[in-house]
């Protein structure tokens, strides 16, 4: 099968090159596999931790990326800063933006987001008849809405990191956040109660770009497509 687009398409003669969001930390190693069989290969810097560089060129001339924090992909992205990127579906549900949209789901980087309290207060009474509940979070949104949903209203304490510890020292009832082992929990004498979504790392493009440069997005879009498809 013909792939549904041209090497041209990717490197376009004499305009700023397109700008793809990539997050640092825990998804970057997962990231390199995907990238590598789309053909991206980001100067040798990207991967350095040490280096105090943001945005790097990449073999090919039509694209430059940007290594940000995971849950900042989404809004570069958004804003057009970076016209293409890879995010988790988690800070895609938190910021829900119009302007992004998310055509593939590359497989990656894959957990779920949960509730966890502690062991001794799991189960203790029904959650149906709870009116109100404090949950620390890095997650907001999804946790109100959640909530929402049945009937309760959160009181959300916003955390971004360590919240494991917050329900031990007395400043919520539970928490929500994403879960892969589930050693972090049970290291900290919490158990999972509910799971709120499955998550996995997605192809995100902003739309404008798409509409603007439907060229040169679209032949992207299509490379990472083919790169799934490979396995
Ligand atoms: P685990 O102990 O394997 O359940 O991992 C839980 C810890 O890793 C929590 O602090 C999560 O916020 C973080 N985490 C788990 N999966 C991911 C992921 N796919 N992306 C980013 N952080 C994650």
């Amino acid at each position: 099968m013909t792939a549904p687009y041209t090497a041209a398409a990717l490197e376009p003669e004499a305009t700023a090159p397109l700008i793809m969001a990539l997050p640092k930390g825990r998804i970057l190693k997962e990231c390199g596999r995907i990238l590598a069989r789309a053909g991206i290969e980001p100067s040798p810097d990207y991967i350095d931790e040490n280096t105090r560089h943001m945005r790097f060129p990449t073999n090919h001339p039509g694209l430059d990326v940007i290594r940000v924090r995971a849950f900042d992909v989404a809004t570069f992205v958004a804003f057009g800063a970076a016209q293409i990127g890879i995010c988790g579906s988690d800070v895609l549900m938190e910021f829900d933006y119009p302007e992004v949209y998310a055509p593939l789901d590359l497989g990656i980087a894959k957990c779920r987001i949960a509730v966890a309290e502690p062991a001794e207060t799991a189960g203790t009474d029904d959650p149906s008849r709870w009116s109100r509940v404090r949950v620390a979070t890095k997650y907001p949104n999804i946790a109100r809405k959640y909530y929402a949903s049945q009937g309760i209203h959160a009181d959300v304490v916003n955390l971004s990191g360590a919240m494991e510890l917050a329900p031990g020292l007395g400043i919520c009832r539970l928490i929500v956040d994403l879960v892969d082992t589930g050693s972090t929990l049970r290291a900290n004498n919490l158990v999972e109660t509910a799971k709120i979504a499955d998550i996995s790392s997605r192809l995100i493009v902003n739309r404008t770009a798409l509409k603007t440069q439907p060229e040169a997005v679209g032949a992207w879009i299509a490379r990472f497509r083919d790169a799934l498809t490979q396995g």
